[in-house]
């Protein structure tokens, strides 16, 4: 390709072309399964990266071949300068996505179309509004719901996050599924992770096993139709036979995607991350700030990247706590 410089392949020989880049680590709700109760301590302001780091960061990795980014937090419509940082790198020759818990998305839709945004990723564990005071400890429901119709409204491209959790949220699956009925949107059922501080436990988790059952026990096989997953697909897509919409399983810990994977991920402090479960980062922000260039250590990140969830390769593994906490807490490392 003309003027590309040499893509991000690991020694996998995985090619990297997917960016995800957290905005900030604030957000405006706690979710349990996320954030510990007592909170996260936050990095200083100072080591933030300001709009121009963002930009010229995520332009360094588009000319190296990431032809994705999508844009998440904390929560990343919070940030006072959004509106640049979307125009700014609206710019570059990438597809845009944010993933946003959806509380103040009616403020963001004009900006979205003028940065030719199409694809929001919203999170909404719960479709009954206790459950969801419960578990974001805001009280927030009716203005996420909103503003999800808002978006399939206007026509964005809108995925519903869920993460399930047993004994909680589990008894919503064929509730959930039933909104892809009239709405056109696309579900994704995730399997609980463990990060740090987010006291996970496997017996929470509900695996895709288990969710493909309780499907089947209520829908007949013909109803239940296995779309094709794109190349480097997270998730294993389904849908209902009628249903505008459709639904799909992200089993990051039974059935890891890692043999695929093509993702990077950007901290909002500047360090990059080769694996969601990785423990190790690599510093971007402190050498741009001195002028270095930051190539050799995106390169040197990609090839040391583990084949499966950052070296946990086994199931044993994810379980060991000790593990785990040598990562960030979810919203300090960008969902
Ligand atoms: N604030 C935005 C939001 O709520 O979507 C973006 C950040 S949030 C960390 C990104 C995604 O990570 C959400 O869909 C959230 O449900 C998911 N997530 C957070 N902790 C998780 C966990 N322990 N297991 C699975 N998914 C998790």
């Amino acid at each position: 390709m003309k003027n590309k410089k040499n893509i991000l392949v690991d020694s996998f020989k995985r090619k990297h072309t997917y960016l995800r880049i957290s905005l900030t680590e604030r957000c405006n709700l706690r979710c349990t399964y996320c954030m510990p109760e007592e909170g996260v301590l936050l990095s200083h302001k100072s080591h933030i990266m300001n709009f121009d780091e963002i930009y010229t960061i995520a332009k360094t990795f588009v000319d190296h071949g990431v032809t994705k980014i999508r844009l998440t937090g904390g929560e990343p419509l919070i940030r006072k300068d959004l509106p640049i940082i979307l125009k700014r790198l609206a710019s570059l020759p990438v597809e845009i996505g944010v993933t946003t818990n959806g509380v103040i998305v009616d403020k963001y839709i004009d900006t979205f179309k003028a940065c030719g945004i199409q694809h929001i990723n919203v999170s909404l564990d719960s479709l009954k509004k206790e459950r969801f005071t419960q578990i974001t400890r805001r009280n927030y429901f009716d203005r996420v719901y909103n503003n999800i119709i808002l978006l399939v409204k206007n026509g964005f491209k809108v995925k519903i996050n869920v993460v399930l959790i047993r004994g909680f949220n589990d008894d919503e699956i064929i509730d959930f599924v039933n909104l892809t009925r009239d709405l056109q949107i696309s579900l994704r059922f995730i399997e609980f992770m463990p990060f740090d501080g987010n006291k996970w436990d496997m017996k929470k988790m509900v695996s895709y096993a288990e969710i493909i059952q309780g499907l089947n026990s209520h829908f007949s096989e013909k109803q239940i139709e296995r779309l094709q997953d794109s190349p480097n697909d997270t998730s294993k897509n389904y849908r209902i036979k009628e249903y505008k919409g459709s639904f799909a399983i992200i089993s990051s810990v039974t059935n890891p995607f890692c043999d695929s994977c093509n993702r990077l991920r950007l901290t909002a402090n500047g360090q990059l991350k080769n694996c969601l479960f990785s423990a190790t980062e690599s510093d971007l922000l402190t050498s741009l700030r001195e002028g270095k260039s930051i190539e050799p250590i995106i390169q040197k990140a990609v090839l040391g990247k583990f084949k499966v969830r950052g070296g946990m390769d086994t199931l044993e593994k994810l379980q060991e706590p000790k593990l785990h906490s040598q990562n960030r807490n979810m919203t300090t490392i960008g969902g």
